[in-house]
């Protein structure tokens, strides 16, 4: 069961070059409510940490993964927990799981998670984050809750209150503890973990592994499944010629990134990955809807449909192929030019055996990469595994969409000169040149030329596509640190200095700081600098681009029972 590149310890198999045989969500030992809900979200297969972790959780083991967001970790601890719950007479008013999470917005991503995955099962989900009003999130713990998704901030202030209990506590996950350990919330983890029962199952998930996890793992995990991704070689021989390029682009800004980024590299024949059955139908109806010959393939289509599709591109009639993993298993396409990966792939295997697919047998071709802002991480250890380097650039812009379009009408027209099959026109342009310069009848015609190859860019092409700066690679491990220990924000970016009027006097610590700006906006624990807590205020550095937000953000929220206020120091 082991994965070109994930390797799990003890017993993780050896890494080939092969393909990972299939293996299905039945076949890991889900219970059927699970696999109908995984199937009407249009999943298709486990992801190769969902291969490694499921059964051993299934089986009560605890676990420390090595992941990072887009493995597909979230339902890797997920499905395994719901199964572990109680049948639903059996379940008290108290949480059998309790997933922590650093971020308000990652509460928020992995509640709905939960409940997707469990709606066959009757789970009742909450997140729990700073800067929500307290009254709410009370009533609900007091209905009852089985999975309660906490920032370790608001989770301990419950546990101060006695409104949250642990005992009843099955697993605990810790998700992206390193991003927790990073906003100073150590302490509230070890009082949190002290207050579930000893036997319970542990989870550890964490996209580094700093030495500091190792701590908290030997403290609080028994005998632990190690999964980590990355480690084993990829594949054996030559590594497929391919020009590797990655855009990263905000969610909402995919679809139009995508047929922008289609529009420029102009792909005789292309393969767009995506991760579920919808999406391939979606997105086959937005290409197609661009002008695009776009044909969908996925595991939901019969034998001979797929045939016909496969038909298709060879013959030339589709350009596109849009395509799950699954259905695009073992094809051969001698014609393709370009791989495009709409998501960061689920590990770096995955995206081998699909740039795989250009490049073979001398042939060069282009690997194509969008990524969300939090996927950057997914692309380094990619580039760790493969030893390849892969381009990040900003999204073509309008003026580069146009750049292109006049290349390839001035390619177009180049070869028609060329073709040296002109004659025919002559008298056309003879006519003219007596009344117009010779000059302007060349324009005229390259006008109508571009213009009649959907050169003219219509109005949805017009809109800008916002870039979005990729994070900061993070520091080594011994960088300059500051009084409060934390590290600077990004350098680089412009640095913007805020007064809060709350101190050491209203027992703010660095956490809470973090927690208030990170647990309201969309910074996380990195993006915020050193922090400085006087008796009667504290100053805080954030990057200026998000300043005002962050004032706005602050002066919403309480900091220790406290409306701060908030402004430019
Ligand atoms: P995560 O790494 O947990 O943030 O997941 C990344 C994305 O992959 C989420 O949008 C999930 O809904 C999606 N996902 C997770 N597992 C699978 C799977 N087996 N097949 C398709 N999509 C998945």
């Amino acid at each position: 069961m082991a994965s070109s590149s994930m390797s799990s310890q003890p017993g993780g198999a050896a890494a080939t070059g092969a393909e990972p045989a299939p293996v299905s969500f039945a076949e890991l030992g889900l219970r059927p409510e699970l696999l109908l809900a995984l199937s009407s979200l249009g999943y298709e297969e486990p992801t190769p940490i969902q291969r490694e972790a499921i059964p051993p959780l299934l089986a009560g083991r605890d676990l420390r993964g090595q992941a990072a967001t887009g493995t597909g970790k979230t339902a890797a601890f997920a499905l395994p927990a719901l199964q572990r719950l109680p049948e639903a007479a059996e379940r008290g008013p108290e949480p059998s799981i309790l997933v922590l999470v650093p971020t308000r917005e990652l509460a928020v991503q992995v509640s709905q998670a939960f409940h997707r995955y469990g709606r066959d099962l009757g789970v009742r989900v909450l997140p729990i984050y700073g800067g929500q009003p307290i009254g709410a999130q009370l009533r609900a713990l007091q209905r009852g809750v089985d999975v309660a998704v906490a920032t370790p901030g608001r989770a301990r202030d419950h546990l101060g209150r006695g409104t949250l209990r642990l005992d009843g506590v099955r697993t605990v996950v810790l998700d992206e503890a390193d991003e927790m350990l990073d906003m100073g919330f150590a302490e509230d983890l070890e009082a949190i973990l002290d207050r579930t029962p000893a036997q319970r199952q542990t989870v550890l998930f964490s996209a580094t592994m700093p030495a500091r996890i190792d701590g908290i793992a030997r403290r609080h995990l028994r005998d632990p499944i190690r999964i980590e991704m990355g480690h084993a070689a990829v594949a054996s021989g030559e590594p497929p010629r391919v020009r590797q390029t990655a855009y990263v682009v905000a969610r909402a800004h995919k679809p139009a990134a995508l047929g922008r980024v289609l529009d420029v590299a102009a792909p005789a024949a292309a393969i767009v990955f995506c991760r579920t059955r919808e999406e391939v139908d979606q997105l086959t109806e937005t290409l197609n809807g661009r002008g695009y010959r776009a044909e969908a393939l996925h595991g939901g289509m019969g034998q001979e449909q797929r045939d016909r599709v496969m038909g298709r591109l060879r013959g030339g009639t589709a350009e596109l192929l849009i395509a799950t993993d699954l259905a695009a298993r073992g094809l051969d396409v001698e014609q393709l030019t370009h791989v495009v990966n709409y998501h960061v792939p689920s590990d770096p295997g995955a995206y081998v055996h699909r740039i795989g697919r250009v490049g073979r047998a001398g042939r060069t071709g282009e690997a194509i990469t969008l990524a969300e802002p939090r996927e950057h991480r997914m692309l380094k250890a990619i580039e760790r595994v493969t030893r390849q380097r892969i381009a990040v650039e900003s999204v073509p812009t309008v003026a580069d969409l146009r750049a292109r379009r006049l290349e390839l009408t001035r390619a177009a027209l180049q070869e028609s000169l060329l073709a040296d099959d002109l004659e025919h026109f002559r008298v056309v342009v003879e006519s003219l040149a007596g009344e117009f310069d010779i000059m302007d009848v060349a324009l005229a015609a390259v006008k109508l030329a571009h213009e009649s190859s959907g050169g003219d860019a219509s109005e949805t092409d017009d809109a800008e596509i916002p870039a979005v700066a990729a994070p900061p690679p993070p520091p080594p491990p011994s960088g300059r640190t500051r009084p409060s220990g934390r590290r600077r924000p990004p350098t680089g970016e412009p640095v913007a200095r805020l007064f809060l009027g709350l101190g050491r006097r209203a027992g703010i610590r660095p956490q809470d700081v973090v927690g208030a700006i990170a647990g309201e906006t969309r910074l996380t624990g990195r993006d915020i600098g050193a922090i400085e807590i006087a008796d009667r205020f504290s100053l805080v550095e954030v990057p200026e681009s998000a300043a005002e937000e962050v004032i706005a953000a602050l002066r919403r929220s309480t900091i220790k029972g406290r409306r701060p206020t908030a402004r430019r120091g």
